[in-house]
């Protein structure tokens, strides 16, 4: 199967501001666990377009001399998670350049998964990439349109795209964001009233970004829909026929911040129901409620309060593991998960604990934090977990491990509960999961739980990789 670049993002934009990249800045801290490896801003003032990138966490990158060297009123950013091997400064975004249709910039959060073969075929026709990552395929279509304003070179480029795309554009003179005609990975629109009654307008991932920033939340941009704000002010059009639409379910189960409205639901009430519909499928006889911090407290929370069974933070999560450190000896074993948890033994000692937890991955994590848990005294450890088995991996801009290394898609629910030595596992079903984000018109993606993805190339290669598989 082609290469696969899990890119995790966040992307913020802001027109009309006059310290546009201190607000796109403060956005992006905000969406720092979108992304972690790198992060950079771009920003213009009507003539210029200035841009830093740097590898890193938002808060260290742009010190106040680094934004003192990105004026202007218009500002997009961009933070970037992506696996070794594609982690380098040139994949870091946004990608500028000067081109026909003027000085350019673009931040991307999702995946596009026909990037490999449109670069093929630019690069047949001569032209040159700098980096691995598919975003810059873009900047390339839209350089080549004959078409002669950026918002019509634009609209030719995205209709050659298939799968995930949330984009947010810089010219010199104007933002323009798009999203992917079935809306996989989300972004929010939103408002800010300047002195003398003047509207400056943001755009980002999630709506976290707006509070931190005094924004008002409007709403989302649509499925298969471009917003210009220039100068004449703000436009909306859809650029493509309408398509069935394939959120990604998976931002309110564990991605997204529990504070954020995402897809235009709170994902704090999502979480809850999910954990509140995993107590109703599969209860246990326990006396503790535990959630792994952070990934699982929202759930834990509809665990207990459906169940009441009492919630207890049982287990502590330090909050400040450096980027770096030095591995310890080995003879310190699971030293990764101690250092980032560790369980409070007068709430666990004794107790039938259930451990709630969003996902369960490869279950090298799982398995370590229910030893740690047994050692600290529980009597019983019970794994609720609010989704289904991840069975298959995501080509729509979520780092998932190939199948292979999916504890779920090579063993059963008993295999996987004897591995993480539990007394018992319990996973939401599909059908709780769908409930509990109200997915009543079919408009999320599930294909991590199931198998089948939403759009053509990616089905097609799934079938031959598993084709591939069964004859090995
Ligand atoms: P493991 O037991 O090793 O499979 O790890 C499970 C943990 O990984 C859970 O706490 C999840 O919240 C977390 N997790 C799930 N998906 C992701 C992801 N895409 N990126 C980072 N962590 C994840």
């Amino acid at each position: 199967m082609r290469d696969k670049f899990h890119e995790e993002c966040g992307v913020v934009a802001v027109f009309g501001h006059p310290e546009a990249a201190n607000l796109a800045y403060l956005g992006l801290y905000a969406l720092q666990h979108r992304g972690q490896e790198s992060a950079g801003m771009c920003s213009t003032n009507g003539c210029d377009v200035f841009c830093v990138k740097e590898m890193g966490y938002v808060a260290d990158i742009f010190t106040p001399e680094q934004l003192a060297r990105l004026p202007g009123h218009i500002a997009i950013g961009h933070t970037r998670y992506s696996t070794a091997g594609s982690t380098v400064l040139t994949n870091a975004q946004p990608f500028a350049v000067a081109c026909n249709k003027g000085r350019i910039a673009v931040a991307h959060n999702g995946n596009i998964t026909n990037a490999a073969e449109l670069r093929r075929d630019l690069e047949a026709e001569g032209s040159i990439f700098q980096a691995s990552s598919d975003t810059e395929v873009i900047l390339h279509l839209v350089a080549r349109s004959r078409e002669r304003t950026l918002a019509g070179a634009l609209r030719e480029a995205l209709l050659q795209l298939e799968g995930a795309f949330s984009l947010v554009f810089l010219a010199q003179d104007r933002i323009i964001v798009a999203r992917d005609p079935q809306g996989f990975r989300p972004l929010a629109m939103g408002q800010m009233e300047l002195s003398g009654g003047k509207k400056s307008y943001v755009f980002a991932s999630e709506t976290c970004a707006f509070d931190l920033i005094g924004a008002v939340y409007l709403n989302e941009v649509e499925p298969g829909e471009m917003v210009i704000v220039g100068p004449e002010g703000l436009t909306r059009e859809r650029y493509c026929p309408e398509q069935s639409k394939a959120q990604c379910v998976f931002e309110h189960v564990y991605f997204s911040r529990p504070d954020s409205i995402v897809f235009g639901r709170s994902v704090q009430e999502s979480r809850e129901m999910l954990g509140r519909l995993l107590a109703r499928e599969h209860p246990a006889d326990a006396d503790v409620v535990v959630p792994l911090p952070d990934s699982g407290v929202a759930a834990a929370i509809g665990f207990a309060a459906e169940s009441g069974i009492p919630f207890r933070h049982g287990l502590i999560r330090s909050h400040y593991i450096g980027r770096t450190f030095i591995e310890p000896s080995q003879a310190i074993r699971d030293f990764g998960v101690k250092l980032k948890l560790n369980p409070v033994r007068s709430l666990l000692e004794g107790k039938r604990v259930v451990l709630v937890d969003d996902s369960i991955v490869r279950g090298t994590t799982s398995r370590k934090i229910v030893r740690m848990v047994r050692n600290a005294g529980a009597r019983e450890v019970h794994m609720r977990i609010s989704c289904p088995p991840t069975i298959s991996p995501c080509f729509y801009g979520v780092d998932t491990p190939t199948k292979r290394e999916l504890i779920a898609a090579n063993s059963t629910v008993e295999e996987t509960r004897k591995f993480l030595e539990a007394d018992s596992l319990g996973y939401l079903s599909l059908g709780g999961l769908r409930e509990a984000v109200s997915d009543d018109r079919q408009e999320y993606c599930y294909a991590c739980y199931t198998g089948n993805y939403p759009t053509d190339l990616v089905n097609i290669e799934a079938l031959m990789t598993s084709k591939d598989r069964r004859g090995c």
